[in-house]
């Protein structure tokens, strides 16, 4: 579906018409926007502005992808072999246990993607948009043709937009042009035929705006837009493969080959020595099967989803798999201050104007206390230099404040709200004021340029329109404001030159308090310079202020970030703060919050930065804990020399400048509440609470997935390697095989599998972040671990081999020597299990008496009870019997059997005590 309505000159395109024709042709308003109603209309009529996602795979071809898998190739053509050669109820339950396999993988694989692309579907973007001339917050899909949007430095363009109006508005066009230069935007119509990359009076949909500001109506949504005709629908599939999931695959690979090659070695020896075909054949299929880990693949992505959904209960959602393992072995985490580390709830306490300082009472944003100057309550009338320091933070600010059930919240910038809250303390009414000085034009904040410029008209009673004033209002970082101020006002009011080292005195004694400090000043201009366009640019401040003064305000740590600067410190991660803000203020909260590294708190500035050469800088970064006045660009530098020391870093950030850092990071961190568009696409990790501690949280989760992979491994691997340990020797002594192929199938495919599962949801460990942080290239299979895994696997080879034998030999009996061997090996594996896991951590210390607080174990207990009740089936259910040549077995015998258990507990302390589970 197009355009409503097509161009009044028949088949131009909107690039080509005026703005004046385009609001026409689309019937829209080129201030007001829609009306409710007719944007609701039109959204009836073109649907939601999204592509059309297209259907993943069907169910019935992902499920047949399970087959995929060169283990299951074995299982299928041995059951076809076994077939051949008459065994019919064998080649059945072969096919069967695959067939049930394949159901559990395809379950528990389209639970997990189900659970992450919901994740990925919870973060919407929204688009700020004017309709009855009112400007609104709305989720992009909801923007209609006609729809005026209002685009700032960081959005995504959510839709095709003919440009109304443009400020040094550039975009980045290069998800659709492939050219990574942004592009400078105009309004002005381009001639007929002009290509894609050079309509610039265009913004399309998928590009991001990287500076400025403009406003733009919507021409095109959904798959209308050009974005939407290249590509008519988007792939939505998650992808669940990471660096650890590849590694896995390549490792079950090299070890099928292994297998594959052993099996052949051992069926070529056996015939060889005159043994029966068929029976080296059964000896063969049992080796295969045994030795090759079928539980692993599901239980890795299991575990992943699990991680994954634990990390978005806490507040951070992964929007790129791979950060769940890179999480696990973060060494730093270098995090904003203003919202992340702190509360972002600004209070002014300290003013300075007129060369006296104030000071001023009451909590958050309620207009509730008092400015003082030596100790007595102020009169406006005879502060005039504070009242227009006062004024100039009101009148300089995009932000309001609101009052739900007595309760004063900021709409927009804290930093802002505060200054509002501090003018209505001194009685000063915020519309009353605005109105006596309506705002002609702005410049809005910039991290990059670190103030905001507004520009008003003096509206002097009785005084003729020609000779009105106006005032340009600035406020800012005090470097930024005090090298443009040539004069400041004495305390009555009066320009006097500039006391820069006095200002600067003060600054210092606020932020040494971790205020943090803005400055205010003002320049008067005639009407006349702005009387034809009045347009503000940044060449009209640069120099030529009056200081008015300076506001303190404190914005308190979060006390969560605090207890998780504290966890990160015992995990051996480094937490380092940047900021925009004064080194002084950042040093304070950085001191509050204990950040300090050997002791203390080395802090930089941007400055400082600057001027190293590439050694300094990595080494300064190294042991430096509070960057300051950073500008975004050093941020990257940051990230860079951090992990030329073999640093996993994390880094967070919010705004459009901050993108190539959060794509360099090991972890970009983005956040969900304040940060921009652009910021939350390069980002691997968003925080819904833009909380610090919610990294931390997110560390842990990274941590636990690790963990309880590696447990995993830890539990499945022995029984793989105790049962082909059995067989292969078995085969080549030609002896009777204490396990046949069948049985050896139950235990990998259904045994584990239901035991194993369990320990992707294992909760998180007490000792967690009481480690230091995993080396990122240490292998999965690290030497402890392979040692833990031939411990265990060495017993379970004397315990299957011994139970068989002894059973065989004292009472002949084949079937029930197997099966004994079978459940004994399965209780062995109960104690093993339960020897890893947290459920027998806190059983073990409830017996001692030292209980824990439960966690929840309904996993493991719930696997362990599935697996008793599938046990005593297996052996006690003839048609079992049958099917896989078990025998049922006394009350004696089963008692028999838990017998292995005993030596288990010894065998399993001793390599926990080696190897720590956790
Ligand atoms: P941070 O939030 O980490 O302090 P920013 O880049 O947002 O970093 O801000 C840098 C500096 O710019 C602040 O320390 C403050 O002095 C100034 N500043 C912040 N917000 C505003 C604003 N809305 N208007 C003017 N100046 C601001
Ligand atoms: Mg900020």
């Amino acid at each position: 579906m197009g355009v409503p309505v097509k161009s009044s000159q028949s088949l131009r395109s909107y690039y080509e018409c005026s703005v004046s024709e385009v609001v026409q042709a689309i019937n829209s308003h080129p201030d007001q926007g829609l009306t409710a109603a007719e944007a609701a209309q039109r959204l009836d009529q073109f649907g939601f502005n999204e592509l059309a996602s297209k259907p993943g795979k069907p169910a019935w071809l992902r499920f047949l992808l399970q087959f995929n898998q060169p283990l299951l190739y074995i299982l299928l053509i041995a059951g076809a072999i076994k077939a051949f050669l008459g065994s019919w109820t064998n080649a059945i339950v072969i096919w069967g246990v695959t067939v049930i396999n394949a159901i559990i993988g395809f379950i528990q694989e389209s639970k997990a993607e189900g659970a992450i692309a919901a994740l990925a579907k919870a973060v919407s973007t929204e688009t700020t948009v004017v309709r009855d001339g009112q400007k609104l917050r709305l989720p992009s899909r909801e923007l209609v043709p006609g729809d005026l949007v209002l685009l700032t430095s960081g959005d995504k363009v959510p839709a095709d937009l003919r440009l109304v109006s443009v400020r040094n508005l550039q975009v980045d066009e290069s998800a659709l042009t492939g050219e990574s230069v942004p592009v400078e935007k105009q309004d002005r119509p381009v001639p007929e035929g002009t290509p894609l990359a050079e309509r610039v009076n265009m913004a399309y949909a998928g590009s991001f705006v990287t500076f400025g500001q403009g406003s733009g109506l919507v021409v095109a949504t959904g798959s209308a837009t050009e974005v939407g005709q290249i590509s008519q629908s988007i792939e939505q599939r998650t992808n669940l493969s990471t660096p650890l999931t590849r590694k896995f695959d390549k490792f079950s690979r090299t070890l099928l080959y292994v297998i594959l090659a052993l099996a052949t070695v051992t069926f070529a020896v056996g015939v060889s020595q005159g043994q029966s075909l068929a029976g080296m054949f059964e000896a063969a299929v049992a080796l295969a099967v045994s030795a090759i880990p079928e539980g692993l693949p599901a239980v890795v992505t299991v575990t992943l989803a699990i991680g994954v959904n634990r990390m978005a209960r806490r507040h951070a959602i992964v929007r790129k798999l791979p950060a769940v393992e890179t999480l696990g072995s973060a060494t730093v985490i270098c995090s904003d201050k203003t919202g992340t580390l702190t509360e972002n709830q600004m209070t002014v306490q300290a003013i300075y104007a007129g060369d006296r300082v104030y000071t001023v009472s009451g909590e958050g944003y309620s207009p509730d206390g008092e400015i003082r100057v030596d100790q007595q309550p102020i009169d406006l009338a005879h502060a005039p230099v504070l009242e227009e320091c006062l004024i100039a933070g009101l009148l300089c600010n995009d932000s309001h404040l609101e009052t739900t059930d007595g309760r004063w919240t900021v709409v927009g910038d804290p930093t802002e709200g505060a200054l509002i809250t501090a003018a209505r303390k001194a009685g000063l009414d915020p519309v009353s004021v605005s109105q006596s000085q309506p705002r002609l034009d702005s410049i809005p904040f910039e991290s990059e340029f670190q103030y905001m410029a507004t520009l008003h008209e003096l509206m002097r009673s009785g005084s003729d329109r020609a000779s009105t004033a106006q005032v340009i209002y600035v406020k800012g970082s005090v470097e930024s404001i005090l090298q443009r101020c040539q004069q400041m006002l004495d305390n009555q009011g009066t320009p006097v030159p500039m006391q820069q080292a006095r200002i600067e005195a003060e600054v210092e004694a606020m932020a040494n308090q971790g205020l943090r400090v803005l400055a205010f000043a003002k320049k008067p201009v005639t009407a006349s310079e702005f009387s034809r366009k009045p347009s503000l640019q940044h060449e009209d401040i640069a120099d030529g202020l009056i200081f008015l003064g300076l506001q303190g305000m404190i914005d308190p740590p979060r006390a969560e970030a605090i207890a998780a600067v504290k966890a990160c410190r015992s995990a051996g991660i480094q937490v380092k703060m940047i900021t925009g803000d004064h080194v002084s203020t950042a040093r304070a909260i950085a001191e509050r919050m204990g950040l300090e590294k050997q002791g203390q708190v080395l802090a930089f500035s941007g400055q400082d930065l600057a001027q190293m050469d590439d050694r300094n800088l990595a080494q300064a970064i190294e042991d430096g804990v509070v960057f300051a006045r950073v500008a975004p660009a050093q941020k990257l530098r940051l990230v860079e020399a951090l992990q030329s020391k073999g640093e996993i870093v994390a880094m967070t950030g919010d705004g459009v400048n901050d993108a190539p850092a959060l794509k360099q990071a090991d972890i970009g961190v983005a956040m969900g509440g304040a940060g921009t568009d652009v910021a939350k696409e390069a980002a691997d990790m968003l925080l819904t609470n833009d909380n610090f501690a919610s990294i931390e949280a997110a560390v842990e989760e990274g941590r636990t997935v690790y963990r309880n992979l590696r447990k995993a491994i830890a539990f499945i691997l022995p029984v793989n390697g105790g049962e082909s340990m059995t067989i292969l020797i078995s085969a080549l002594l030609a002896r009777d095989l204490p396990i046949l192929s069948l049985q050896v199938l139950w235990l990998n495919m259904v045994n584990s599998v239901t035991m194993t599962v369990p320990l992707a949801f294992e909760p998180k460990s007490s000792r967690v972040m009481q480690r230091p942080p995993r080396h990122p290239n240490e292998p999965l299979l690290s030497g402890k671990l392979l040692q833990r895994i031939l411990a265990v696997s060495a017993f379970n080879w004397v315990l299957i081999f011994g139970m068989f034998e002894w059973i065989r030999q004292t009472t002949g009996d084949l079937a029930l020597a197997r099966t004994m061997a079978i459940q004994a090996l399965v209780a062995a594996r109960v104690v093993y299990l339960l020897s890893i896991s947290q459920l027998g951590r806190s059983i073990v210390s409830r017996l001692v008496g030292r209980g824990q607080g439960m966690k929840d174990m309904t996993a493991m207990v719930l696997g362990l009870a599935g697996t008793i009740a599938l046990q005593i089936v297996f052996s006690q259910w003839n048609l079992m019997n049958i099917l896989f040549s078990t025998a049922p077995l006394t009350w004696n015998q089963w008692l028999i059997c838990l017998i292995p258990a005993l030596p288990m507990i010894v065998v399993a302390t001793a390599v926990n005590y080696l190897d720590p589970p956790d």
